[in-house]
């Protein structure tokens, strides 16, 4: 999809327009969030067109003498990463300095820009609005983020202006590994390993989107598309200590992955960094598996620090544990294939199709075993149950009498008891209660 940045200065009301942009959606992937921090990525659907966005506001300190530089320096990432860019000035402050520093960057960018005065909240607002049109950035767009007036107009005009999405043109039956991190990981590090020697192996195709690049890959028996390996650019100091530089470029590649591989460094184990992109993959459904690399570095190997390691990657990304955990070194080749083996199971998991009748086999002596708590003196009972067909990750309906006193816990149970018994390493499934 494409990919819409907002961009402005604090307290313009940037989460409060990323919020009503992506109300709807949000409300359907809640139940796969379960994360402390919601760092402002999302969908929106707007006449039958998908498209994300994301607040660069979402990754700001919020610390006066650092902001400004660290923001303008998120616009310019911005404009190398997205699709569009809204920016969003106040008319109740009026026109800034900071705000012509702004539109001066992104006059200059290769990308559409729409310009959108928000608080402008009766027709006398909408009049002062029009100082903005000094910006250089043609006639602002007047909404008001609080109370949703004009963001119908406003979501017309983003999809008129996005650039059409052409068709992929990869393989669908041939997995798409991502390989995301944050900077210094060893991303570039392990493609290369995986590449090795032999060149000809690989062939790029250039993507649909700006910069989506799928190489193909046929190798020791392995068939696969790493997407977006061109995207890994050289490197620039300043903007690669910024939190939001690793979202957004884990973004593209994650959205067209079906596993992502997560890069962690053993040497720094998992920082916010590394929460954000894995936030990344999970509000996207994609499978999977985390590499801790540079394991060389370190000295001491044995099952106890293997297993802390372990565990305070488990404990960062509860309440989802069914994934891999792979040590291995880009440098020295160490495990390398493993990674990628791992990667192809992971891939295989997403596929499973479980037959109803070994579904309910398995799961209703475990449901009859260990029942729903009744609530209000209700009794509840879970009937049976079934995979649906065609979804986009392994998905499971439990049919019960008052599917609305079945909470969390229990489908959570569930879950895992599903877990317990099928090869799902690795990757999202949904589960759902709904009406006998
Ligand atoms: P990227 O930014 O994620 O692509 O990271 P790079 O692949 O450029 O690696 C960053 C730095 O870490 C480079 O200096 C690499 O040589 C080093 N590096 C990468 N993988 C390993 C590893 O497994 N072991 C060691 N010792 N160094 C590594």
């Amino acid at each position: 999809p494409n990919l819409v940045a907002i961009v402005g200065r604090p307290n313009v009301g940037k989460s409060t327009l990323f919020n009503r942009l992506t109300q709807s959606r949000k409300a359907i992937v809640s139940d796969t969030a379960g994360t402390t921090r919601d760092r402002q990525y999302g969908k929106c659907q707007w006449n039958g067109q998908e498209f994300s966005i994301v607040d660069t506001g979402g990754w700001v300190v919020k610390s006066d003498d650092i902001f400004e530089g660290a923001i303008r320096e998120q616009v310019k990432v911005a404009t190398e990463e997205a699709d569009l860019v809204l920016f969003l000035v106040d008319v109740e402050t009026g026109l800034t300095d900071w705000d012509e520093d702004v539109a001066t960057i992104l006059r200059r960018a290769k990308l559409p820009v729409i310009l959108v005065a928000n608080k402008v909240d009766n027709s006398g607002e909408a009049y002062e609005a029009a100082e903005f049109y000094k910006l250089g950035l043609g006639d602002p767009q007047c909404i008001s983020a609080a109370t949703g007036g004009g963001t119908g107009d406003l979501l017309d005009v983003v999809v008129a202006t996005l650039p059409k999405e052409a068709k992929e043109i990869v393989d669908d039956d041939i997995p798409r590994f991502a390989v995301v991190g944050r900077p210094n990981a060893g991303k570039s590090s392990i493609i290369n390993a995986f590449i090795g020697e032999d060149r000809n192996i690989v062939t790029e195709i250039a993507g649909t989107t700006r910069d989506s690049i799928y190489t193909r890959f046929n190798k020791f028996g392995f068939d696969f598309y790493l997407v977006d390996t061109a995207g890994i650019r050289k490197k620039n100091k300043v903007t690669e200590d910024l939190e939001f530089y690793s979202v957004m470029r884990s973004i593209r590649s994650i959205e067209n992955s079906d596993v992502c591989i997560l890069m962690v460094d053993a040497t720094r184990g998992i920082e916010a960094q590394d929460m954000n992109i894995f936030q990344l993959i999970q509000k996207n459904n994609k499978s999977l598996i985390v590499v801790v690399n540079k394991w060389d570095l370190v000295e001491n190997k044995d099952q106890k620090v293997i297993d802390t390691f372990k565990n305070a990657i488990y404990n960062r990304m509860a309440p989802f544990v069914d994934f891999p955990i792979i040590f291995a070194s880009a440098l020295t080749k160490q495990r390398i294939f493993k990674v990628l083996e791992t990667a192809k199971e992971v891939y295989q998991n997403r596929h499973i199709h479980i037959g109803t009748t070994k579904l309910n086999e398995v799961m209703l002596p475990i449901i009859e075993q260990t029942p729903p708590p009744s609530t209000k003196g209700k009794y509840i009972k879970i009937k049976y149950c079934s995979q649906l067909p065609n979804t986009q990750i392994p998905s499971f309906v439990f049919y019960a009498n008052l599917p609305q006193y079945i909470k969390e816990p229990y489908r959570r149970f569930l879950e895992n008891k599903i877990r317990d018994n099928w090869s799902l390493h690795g990757c999202p499934i949904n589960v759902f209660i709904r009406q006998k």
